[in-house]
């Protein structure tokens, strides 16, 4: 998922990428646009008409364009206020349906949820009355007054689209953030998501009907959305307060990385691990894990040695962090198990697993 973003620059301090996805519909748009005019209700629609046909493109290009603008100002909005309030956003990621920041962690704190949420709507409000203003000043029909006309209401349906009152669009946040005012956190998120469910399956119903499949895809879109949004407060309340230490296992296995895939098999049979760290020295080089063993043929494990096949990328992480963090980078990298190191040291190692079991521990309490 990281390689397919595209990074455009720095806003704030917050790396903006752009996934690929968008990329095809800024192209998508601007030939949409450059190939019909409309008039409805008075306005016209679509930069069609335009002649010469190199203009007809520059207008919708650039009208393509600033529309991406205008999804990445909404998703700012946003950021302005996590920032304000001493959250670390990592970046902002634009994806063709609009944007997704990644937060350090999300606020739980209802007032504060409330002002993020809104931010992003109000600043597509406010973009939106701002191009429908400029365009009636204009010439009806004029290439520029047609562009504004458009950048205006597309930004005001991008506003109500994103308070519909279902996760992950902003207004399942708003209505979390309320129902939090009155009531524990999670109980608000699951409150919340079954709300964004039944609007995915009203839409998912009527997308049936109508035999749209846009609205078939938003419908699914919104449906795991809000059931992803429901695991992940249920992972993070229930993790919360304790740390990598208190779950990873100290007894760290490692092997060496001159070790022949042969002995490595032995040796995670013997111990009933399913990864190690490689360390030569003192230095921790590497991990290998059953599925590097099993991605090299039977025949060839006798004169494999464990350097050739193990993953060289490392992540890590420091004993003091959140249990939380550990299982968010897992998910992010796709990885199942963690070296624990502290100031250059390997210190422990957690897995999956413990996270696991600390999460079946923490919500067996309560
Ligand atoms: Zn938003």
């Amino acid at each position: 998922m990281m390689n397919s973003s595209l990074q455009l620059g720095k806003i704030m301090g917050i790396p903006v990428q752009l996934h690929w996805s968008f990329l095809l519909v800024i192209l998508y748009i601007a030939w949409a646009f450059a190939s019909f005019s409309q008039q409805v209700l008075g306005r016209s629609y679509g930069f069609g008409e335009i002649e010469p046909a190199g203009l007809r493109w520059a207008y919708s290009l650039i009208f393509s364009l600033v529309l991406f603008t205008c999804v990445a100002l909404h998703e700012l909005g946003h950021s302005y206020i996590a920032l304000k309030n001493g959250i670390a956003i990592r970046s902002i990621t634009l994806y063709f349906f609009g944007g997704v920041s990644a937060m350090e962690e999300i606020p739980r704190n209802p007032r504060l949820e409330l002002q993020m949420a809104f931010a992003g709507p109000a600043v597509s409000g406010i973009l939106g009355l701002m191009g429908i203003l400029l365009a009636t000043l204009l010439d009806e029909g004029s290439p520029l007054g047609i562009m504004l006309w458009m950048l205006g209401l597309l930004n005001i349906i991008l506003m109500l689209f994103n308070l519909l009152p279902a996760f992950p669009m902003d207004g399942g946040r708003l209505l979390r953030a309320w129902f939090a005012t009155q009531m524990p956190y999670i109980k608000a998120t699951q409150r919340a998501a079954s709300i964004g469910k039944l609007f995915a399956i009203i839409m998912f119903v009527l997308g049936l009907f109508s035999f749209n499949f846009i609205l078939l895809f938003v419908a699914f879109f919104v449906y795991v959305g809000a059931s992803e949004e429901e695991k992940a407060t249920q992972i993070s309340v229930s993790l919360e307060g304790t740390r990598v230490m208190d779950i990873m296992s100290d007894d760290v296995h490692t092997v060496d990385p001159d070790m022949t895939l042969q002995d490595l098999k032995e040796h995670m049979f013997e111990e009933k691990h399913r990864g190690y760290p490689v360390v030569s020295g003192d230095e921790v080089i590497g991990v290998v894990t059953l599925s590097d063993l099993q991605r090299i043929p039977q025949v060839d494990h006798a004169d494999t040695r464990v350097a050739e096949v193990m993953t060289r990328k490392l992540y890590v992480i420091g004993p003091s962090e959140e249990a939380s963090a550990a299982m968010m980078m897992m998910n992010k990298m796709n990885i199942r198990r963690l070296p624990v190191m502290s100031d250059g040291r390997l210190v422990g190692i957690v897995s999956r697993e413990d996270l696991v079991r600390a999460i079946e521990l923490c919500s067996g309490q309560d």
